[in-house]
């Protein structure tokens, strides 16, 4: 296999702080064959905290591509890999939440950039002013806590005043009775840490989108055989199985080469031969 020998046996540095090397570095040395290191002291929060204490530094993308640098200059490597999530409304559902994680992995030596994606609406991401302990508790159990973890603070913006590590229910008892008793205050604000390993959840979502890296690393372009000939397009007209007018899955997937350019399109096939009428603006206007 063409990946292996280019990969085989190299350092690769992982760029976290919060344990989400024990998904992501198994499976990258499983297929890749390369040996993940961990920096010891790598500060993440720097280019952001889900807490919005600290902004993150750009979008998702270009906050990866700052950690993944940041971390192999200080480690002295040129393969690494970082990991990004974000929360916000399902671009297809809009009333639910989805969390998109991405994995950007660069092989600075090769000039390689490729990116591994997971959207899931699986999330327990969530935030609410609570004015007595019983309402933090009650939010605490309906978000998956103590095995998920939840932050406390005395408001929804400030920087002060938050409190993040919280691991048992006596503790999150005591720590909101204690901020419910400072003079003005009437509530305080308790969410869902998303950090990866105080959130199972994410944690399962990093992985899936590990897994879609990986597949995207093997999927080798047809012309220079480069890593990460991936789809980034597609084009519609599957033909409706029983008028044959196309309709407007995808007929064909296009996949592009960032390393020669080169493209291909391969017909899409999981929608099977034809599509369904139901999908066709003819038979089921
Ligand atoms: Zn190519
Ligand atoms: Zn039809």
């Amino acid at each position: 296999m063409p990946n292996q020998n280019l990969f085989k046996g190299r350092k690769l540095v992982i760029a976290t702080m919060h344990g989400k090397e024990l998904v992501i570095a198994p499976l990258l040395e499983k297929h890749l064959g390369v040996e993940v290191i961990v920096p010891k002291h790598f500060n993440s929060d720097q280019f952001g905290t889900f807490t919005r204490d600290i902004k993150r530094a750009g979008n998702q993308l270009e906050a990866a591509r700052k950690k993944v640098e940041a971390v192999m200059l200080s480690e002295n490597v040129d393969l690494g890999v970082s990991s990004e999530g974000s929360f916000g409304a399902h671009p297809s559902m809009p009333f639910i939440q989805s969390n998109l994680e991405l994995l950007l992995f660069v092989d600075r030596k090769n000039g390689y950039e490729i990116r591994g994606h997971h959207r899931t609406s699986e999330t327990n991401m969530d935030g609410q002013c609570v004015a007595t302990v019983g309402e933090a508790l009650d939010f605490a159990q309906k978000t998956g806590f103590p095995e998920h973890g939840v932050i406390v603070r005395r408001n929804e913006k400030g920087r002060l005043g938050i409190h993040k590590d919280i691991h048992t229910k006596d503790a999150l008892i005591e720590k909101v009775t204690e901020m419910l008793s400072w003079p003005f205050t009437k509530s305080i604000f308790i969410e869902t840490d998303m950090r990866a390993h105080k959130n199972p959840m994410r944690m399962k979502a990093i992985k899936k989108a590990t897994e879609d890296l990986i597949k995207n690393i093997e999927s080798l372009c047809t012309q220079c055989q480069a890593p990460g000939f991936v789809v980034i397009d597609f084009e519609k007209g599957l033909e409706c199985s029983l008028c044959k007018i196309p309709t407007d899955l995808p007929l064909y997937d296009i996949y592009r080469c960032n390393v020669c350019n080169h493209s291909d399109k391969k017909k899409v096939t999981k929608y099977g031969k034809n599509a369904d009428p139901k999908y066709c603006g003819y038979c089921n206007p």
